[in-house]
């Protein structure tokens, strides 16, 4: 039996990059899988359409992670259709990189709203679901930023550490239901976030990560298999990552 057979699982901002290895992975893994994005349509279906034939079932629809009631509107979505929810991936996030002298108030509440509000609003919702099943894994996608900061970054590096506290913070509130909370941190990932940064910027961090190369979505997706499983039923409030020993 696949892995996460009878499974059901939600993916903010699959549609793209890490997101899209994600649901590519739960549905191999057996899962019903749901996924979100924010405007490229085309892609999601296109991601839909690939994964016909694979192991589980895949859906995908327009939801902005942001949006407090939308995020209630998706968890309702997924438990009207398929009974239930299990696993909750807070994939969804974006990068607005300025020096702290020229970032703008709306930089700054644009890149906490999508990355960490976001994270707040679908766990809030899909917690009542999870403490009824008593049973739910719940991975937030945080980045080595959060840990260590990043000059150009004031905003994402905040939402990123953000992610951390609250994640340790939930795994205590709901442990004694079962349900789990586990972040992970990413390091370089190849995806269309990271090709926006130059070629110099690129080099100098390459000559700092020990494994001397990018990762891929389908490396940090291995983890958010296993985390999603029952195979990792004993680790919650962890921050593990995922970065080719950037982080040491
Ligand atoms: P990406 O290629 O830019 O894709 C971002 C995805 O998030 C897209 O599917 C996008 O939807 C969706 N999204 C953005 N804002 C949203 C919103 N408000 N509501 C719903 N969906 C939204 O990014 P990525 O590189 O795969 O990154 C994925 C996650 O990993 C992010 O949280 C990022 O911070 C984290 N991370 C990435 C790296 C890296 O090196 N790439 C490193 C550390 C952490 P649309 O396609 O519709 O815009």
């Amino acid at each position: 039996m696949a892995i996460l057979s009878n499974k059901v699982a939600l993916v903010t901002g699959g549609s793209r990059g890490i997101g899209s290895a994600i649901v590519t992975q739960l549905v191999e893994a057996g899962a019903q899988v749901f996924f979100t994005y924010r405007s490229s349509a085309a892609k999601a279906d296109a991601l839909v359409a690939s994964l016909a034939a694979a192991e589980g079932s895949v859906s995908a629809f327009a939801s902005d992670a942001a949006d407090f009631e939308a995020a209630g509107e998706a968890i309702s979505r997924v438990v009207e259709s398929a009974g239930r929810i299990d696993i909750l991936v807070n994939n969804a996030g974006i990068t607005k990189d300025t020096l702290m002298l020229r970032m703008s108030e709306e930089q700054w509440d644009d890149v906490l709203s999508a990355n960490l509000k976001s994270v707040f609003n679908l766990t809030k919702h899909a917690l009542r679901p999870m403490l009824k099943q008593r049973a739910g894994s719940i991975i937030n996608m945080s980045s080595v930023v959060g840990v260590f900061g990043n000059a150009g970054q004031a905003n994402y590096a905040a939402s990123k550490a953000g992610i951390i506290g609250f994640s340790k913070s939930i795994a205590k509130e709901v442990g004694s239901r079962s349900i789990r909370c586990n972040v992970i941190a990413p390091g370089y990932i190849e995806t269309e976030m990271t090709a926006e940064l130059d070629d110099k910027v690129k080099e100098t961090f390459l000559g700092n990560i020990p494994l001397k190369r990018m990762g891929t979505g389908a490396e940090v997706a291995d983890l958010v298999t296993f985390l999603a499983s029952d195979q990792s039923k004993y680790i919650t409030g962890q921050v593990i990552s995922v970065c080719g020993g950037l982080n040491m």
